[in-house]
């Protein structure tokens, strides 16, 4: 396959390739919101005891996706604003939340593989779907043309799949073969890394037997292994259906539900960064407190936490207290409070730029030193298309944010807008700081309400002209 534009960024702080398990906490903090859902519905009571695997809340807008309880525990309602608290957390066996008469009804309704969608739902599997094109939840009973499982996770710091399978290739193969009986004929697609690692060859062979699975070899580029831009790659055609995309751990998380009958409460999550002592990954449940995070690996005084990757991560406020159900990876990076003057432009000897303008574009590659200064400040667009040379969508980001500075909506959706992936690569690498992709959210989120209102508008003005030819038909009859 070939790719445009993308760009790998080396920075010193990737996590190792080990898992730490961390100490089992008294409290959790189950927040209510993560990046895709909103568990408005609360299902449980204050005072309430709960076990292992039961449900807290659900999400009435992604298919009530469930907030599961990833420990036993006294539910508090009131404690925390926007989370919900377990309180003397214990660990106990783990526990199913399905009836049977439900289970009975949906095979009725549905059959056997309705009972699977049914499971995976339950047991908080599905939550690591997503919908190739657009990110969201996919809908549970929708039938896909093709699924997208991807070993990679090519964004500094996220949680690696690598480091993920260690040990588990075995549950990582049985997931795709409980995937495969989910669909009828749809293929399958495998993402691996296109190099000769030990790893990436032990995939290959573990997977060799499965002819049902095509494997597609990809360069270690950021950000090719998005699922949309796998998915245009692929020639896979969006009015064709849905296409369903998991990662290394949603694949696990299918065996672990389907295989094992088991509840998928736990959770390995990356901390890296430039702000950490020993930058590693570590083995959590949502709701972990963030704060024993902090004492255990956070070294610098002043330091900003980020819930994800570097580039698409969001910052984690002071609100936040425990890690939520989506949390894949914490970067920490130390706060630099007084920024350099024009930083964009000052040599340095340990910290690179995609303009190599540096002084250290003399040095071999090497992991850069990264603060939140980011190199400077913002100043005007200096045209230089370096934006344009990453963009893996192969739009022109400097060209839209001229558009936008200038009002003009409709030459922005001319220019395409609507493809951009929201890797966050543009900003990254523009040397006058600006916030291009948040730009694209906020234009993408504008165009996207104007179409819904004119939507609206149409089907109000078509209901009225209806009316209308029913009262005259009605008066023409009683004449
Ligand atoms: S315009 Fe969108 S897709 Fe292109 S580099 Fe920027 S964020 Fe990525
Ligand atoms: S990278 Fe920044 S300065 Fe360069 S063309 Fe793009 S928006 Fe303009």
């Amino acid at each position: 396959m070939k790719f445009k534009g993308g760009h790998n960024i080396f920075l010193s702080g990737r996590p190792e390739g080990v898992v730490r398990v961390m100490p089992e906490p008294e409290v959790l903090y189950l927040p209510l919101r993560s990046r895709r859902f909103v568990f408005s519905e609360v299902v449980v009571k204050d005072g309430q005891r709960v076990n292992n695997g039961d449900t807290l809340a659900r999400d009435p807008d992604n298919y009530g996706v469930r907030l599961l309880s990833p420990r036993a525990g006294v539910v508090r309602l009131n404690k925390v604003e926007g989370h919900i608290v377990l309180e003397e957390v214990a660990r106990h066996e783990e526990h199913v939340d399905m009836s049977k008469e439900e289970l009975s009804h949906i095979e009725r309704e549905m059959g056997a593989a309705g009972i699977k969608r049914y499971r995976l739902h339950v047991l908080g599997a599905w939550q690591f779907f997503y919908d190739a094109y657009t990110g969201a939840l996919p809908d549970p009973l929708g039938t896909p043309q093709a699924i997208i499982v991807s070993t990679l996770s090519l964004e500094p710091f996220l949680a690696r799949g690598d480091v993920q399978l260690h040990k588990r290739l075995s549950n990582f193969t049985r997931g795709l073969e409980q995937l495969q009986s989910l669909l009828e004929y749809q293929p399958i697609y495998l993402v691996l890394p296109d190099i000769k690692s030990d790893f990436a060859n032990l995939i290959r062979n573990h997977i060799r037997g499965h002819a049902w699975v095509k494997m597609v070899e990809i360069p270690l580029t950021y950000p090719y292994d998005d699922f949309a831009i796998l998915a245009r790659k692929l020639g896979l055609n969006r009015s064709k259906g849905p296409v369903w995309a998991v990662r290394t751990e949603g694949a696990l998380a299918v065996d672990r539900a389907l295989t094992l009958s088991k509840p998928c409460l736990v959770r390995i999550v990356s901390i890296g960064g430039t702000g950490v002592n020993s930058p590693t990954h570590i083995k959590v449940m949502p709701g972990y407190p963030i704060q024993m995070i902090r004492d255990k690996y956070v070294f610098e005084p002043v330091a900003r936490m980020i819930n994800g990757g570097i580039l698409t991560g969001d910052l984690l406020g002071t609100e936040a207290l425990g890690l939520d159900t989506e949390c894949k990876g914490i970067t920490i990076l130390p706060e630099l409070k007084d920024r350099e003057f024009f930083g964009f432009i000052r040599p340095g000897w340990d910290r690179s730029c995609y303009a190599a303008c540096y002084l250290s574009s003399l040095r071999e590659k090497f992991s850069e030193r990264f603060t939140t200064g980011l190199r400077g400040e913002g100043r005007p667009c200096i045209s230089c298309s370096f934006c344009e040379e990453v963009c893996p969508a192969g739009i022109i980001p400097h060209l839209i944010h001229k558009y936008l500075y200038r009002d003009l909506i409709e030459e922005v959706e001319q220019a395409r807008v609507d493809l951009c992936i929201e890797c966050g690569l543009c900003s990254f690498v523009c040397p006058s700081k600006i916030d291009l992709v948040n730009q694209f959210i906020d234009a993408k989120r504008l165009i996207e309400q104007e179409k819904e209102e004119l939507r609206r508008e149409q089907e109000r003005q078509e209901k009225l002209h209806q009316e209308e030819l029913a009262r005259k038909s009605g008066e023409e009859t009683s004449e």
